[in-house]
């Protein structure tokens, strides 16, 4: 039969489907640690100077479905290329699994460090590492998680259910890229918007469904794995670490219902809260308060089901992602090694070289599929638009389809094919380290995973490419 993905042959991907399983009995494990940092360390942008809301590294891990299966979620802005192999080589070791079958994902917020050890190398040559990167406490924060894994089963549940939920959540989302007549992006609508003209302006393509998935023992409910696309910030550049408005959602979920609850953000890289944030101290709680209450309404449409560990599954492909035709890795040594390039720019440069440097020696990207019975949750890199997420779930209507994104933050954003014609931020030489044609190989990926190789559904379809029209 003739495949509809004409550039598969150009794609070098490896199928690592999971070997029909022995199956054992279903069992949960959670594990959770503090991930802020001292004082004085840096944060994304600027000095930690105070903890205003702790910042946690949680996770899951699934045994009795082939070998365990381990979900990680950090509250940094992102962990990329050689730093996230570590982390999810370290949870595997710690788990007795292997590295395909961890996800180690961020929520993506600003006043929270960034973790790239293969760019903290390349600026230490220039002694400019400590400005961006904390590396010992970055090693420090991945060998607690590791140990609490480990620790974690020796305290597992068996799972006997398992609980599907949505809810939409009002007025957080909205997208950024605000085009002109002719379809290109004329404004960026960032997170914080302090104009009510660009406030005004159409939401634009969202997914504004948060989506839940609870495991239980008996009726006894153990865990809940939430997802929301959505950048999560209100306002920052504090220096005062916290995991805005989205952490916050999720933590106080966990004490109003005393249930452990990890939060995926979903592909939100195109989205963000700027309709409905001015930016101001005050919205931070009120955006907080307002995915808090998705989250209840979520639970409370759950609907249970029983659960063993054989309709739990683990399959994953590896991507080896196309660079963008900007990313020269010459260019970006020359600019790292010039004393007259300014700190943010030297340490944005090195970011970027840590990416080259990672898909010149080969490294593919895993992309994750946790299948639950007749839901599955998609684990994806980057700042990915949410016309993936969208495509998802339209290539399977008959299940029930969540996606993480912002696992390996390497590629920084991943926009669609038009998208990149279509310019703006996202898509810019600054702001995208990989090519138009990583829709393709992408689309292949989540076809694959859902197990609809022939699907005609392409991210590309979802975005809006007429434009709201400007105010005047
Ligand atoms: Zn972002």
């Amino acid at each position: 039969m003739k495949s509809p993905f004409g550039l598969l042959s150009l794609v070098v991907i490896t199928c690592l489907f999971a070997q029909s399983s022995l199956a054992g009995e279903l069992r949960l494990a959670t594990f959770a640690i503090d991930a802020s940092p001292e004082v004085g360390s840096p944060l994304a942008y600027d000095p930690t100077k105070e903890v205003t809301w702790p910042l946690s590294c949680r996770g899951v891990v699934l045994t009795g479905a082939d070998k365990p299966i381990v979900l990680c979620a950090v509250d940094w802005i992102g962990i990329a290329n050689d730093s996230s192999r570590l982390f999810r080589q370290k949870l595997a070791d710690a788990t007795g699994t292997t590295i395909d079958r961890v996800a180690v994902h961020t929520l993506h917020q600003h006043d929270a460090p960034r973790c790239d050890f293969g760019a903290a190398k390349i600026l230490a040559k220039y002694n400019a590492e400590k400005v961006h990167y904390d590396v010992e406490f970055l090693h420090e924060v991945i060998d607690r998680a590791a140990a609490a894994a480990k620790a974690s089963l020796q305290t597992s549940t068996s799972i006997t259910s398992l609980a599907i939920g949505a809810a939409e959540v009002n007025d957080v989302a909205s997208n950024r890229r605000m085009l002109d007549a002719e379809g290109k992006v004329a404004i960026t609508r960032y997170t914080a918007c302090k104009d009510p003209k660009i406030r005004s302006l159409p939401v634009g393509v969202i997914d504004p469904m948060l989506r839940l998935v609870t495991f239980y023992q008996g009726e006894k409910p153990v865990a809940v794995i939430t997802t929301y696309a959505t950048h999560p910030q209100s306002y920052y550049r504090t220096g005062g670490a916290n995991p805005d408005f989205p952490g916050m959602a999720r933590d106080m979920r966990q004490e109003t219902t005393g249930v452990f609850h990890l939060h995926f953000n979903g592909a939100g890289g195109n989205i963000g809260a700027g309709k409905f944030n001015d930016g101001s101290r005050e919205n931070r709680q009120v955006l907080a308060d307002k995915v808090a209450d998705a989250m209840r309404r979520a639970w409370e449409s759950q609907t249970k089901t029983p659960i063993t560990a054989d309709d739990v599954g683990w399959n994953s492909v590896a991507v080896l992602l196309p660079a963008a035709a900007h990313l020269d890795g010459e260019a970006l040594a020359k600019e790292i090694a010039s004393e007259a390039t300014p700190p943010a720019l030297r340490g944005h440069a090195a970011d970027k070289l840590s990416f080259s440097n990672s898909l010149k020696s080969g490294e593919k990207i895993t992309i994750g599929c946790l299948s639950l019975g007749d839901t599955r949750v998609l684990f994806m890199p980057g700042e990915l638009f949410v016309e993936y997420q969208l495509a998802a779930q339209q290539m399977r209507p008959d299940q029930n389809v969540l996606m993480a994104a912002y696992g390996d933050y390497g590629p920084f954003y991943i926009g669609t094919r038009i998208a990149y014609w279509q310019g703006g931020y996202e898509t810019s030489e600054r702001a995208t380290n990989v090519s138009p044609e990583v829709e393709q190989v992408l689309t292949t990926a989540i076809a694959t995973l859902l197990e609809v190789p022939d699907t005609q559904v392409r991210p590309n379809d979802f975005t809006d490419t007429t434009g709201p029209g400007l105010p005047q």
